[in-house]
């Protein structure tokens, strides 16, 4: 058997459920489920830890230790069908590890996971979150899938985002957007971009006219995400009039923009939480 399910913390109002996963190897990994318009919405990890290091994020903070198999994404998914008796509509990547930095597992997954005899998911319900590897964006877009791509941009500025994601000194936000650009020309999708909001840091409203005009010409969404209080002085949520403030911004710039609610904040379940406690 490849693991299984050691814990399960339910949160507060019951909508949120996080799992933990031993190995047979004893590492552990979590995966977080969530109800969604569609039925149930599994974010499962794909490292155990991660290489990234993004200054905001707890799971990076850890380090890393291995890449998961194809079957140790799968089991993730068919063990909650299993132990929670629910058929699993909706899967994101975005749980530990960077899943373009384990790619060829994670194709091989996404394989077995459209398959209708494997997990029977379809592809357009499924969603794969990169911090920005340029490299593996361009080969995704070549596979031409209808996977969705949510891209983790978090600033409008190299200076900035260069000390909130080392990725950046790698491949900047220019060349960033000219793969996103392509994706979304030859894929016919839209990107997710996500941002997570930091008081006074990338929240001001120059940064939301910058990022209108950073986005101008590709097909996206943008989905602002409040920094939860992981304890992390420096990375503080935004102010609700700011966030407000920035969301009109790109309104008045055709941007389609939402905010996300912070789901299961209570069990360490949110965005960047994810082994922010060994259970
Ligand atoms: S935010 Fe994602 S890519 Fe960055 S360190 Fe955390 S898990 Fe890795």
């Amino acid at each position: 058997m490849e693991g299984s399910i050691v814990k399960r913390l339910v949160s507060n109002d019951g909508e949120t459920k996080k799992f933990l996963f031993k190995l047979k190897d004893g590492q552990t990994v979590e995966s977080v489920l969530m109800k969604c318009k569609h039925g149930h919405t599994i974010c499962i990890s794909t490292q155990v830890g991660c290489k990234m290091n993004c200054a905001f994020c707890v799971t990076g903070k850890s380090g890393f230790s291995r890449n998961l198999t194809p079957e140790e994404m799968s089991l993730q998914i068919e063990k909650i069908q299993n132990s929670e008796n629910i058929k699993i509509t909706c899967v994101v990547l975005m749980g530990m590890g960077e899943p373009f930095d384990n790619y060829e597992n994670v194709l091989k997954f996404l394989e077995y996971a459209i398959d209708s005899k494997g997990l029977d998911i379809e592809a357009k319900r499924i969603t794969i979150s990169t911090c920005g590897l340029v490299d593996k964006i361009y080969k995704l877009a070549e596979f031409n899938s209808q996977f969705n791509l949510a891209v983790s941009l978090h600033a409008t500025v190299d200076e900035v985002r260069n000390e909130l994601m080392k990725i950046n000194k790698k491949w900047n936000i220019s060349e960033l957007l000219k793969a996103c650009k392509y994706y979304t020309e030859l894929t016919d999708k839209s990107i997710l971009f996500e941002y997570i909001m930091i008081n006074k840091l990338n929240d001001s409203n120059e940064d939301a006219n910058r990022l209108a005009k950073l986005l101008e010409g590709i097909k996206c969404r943008v989905d602002l995400i409040p920094a939860n209080d992981s304890g992390q002085e420096q990375f503080k949520p935004s102010t609700q009039n700011q966030i407000n403030s920035f969301v009109s911004i790109l309104r008045e710039n055709g941007i389609d923009v939402s905010v996300r609610g912070t789901v299961g904040g209570d069990i360490k379940a949110a965005c960047g939480q994810l082994r922010a406690e060994v259970i």
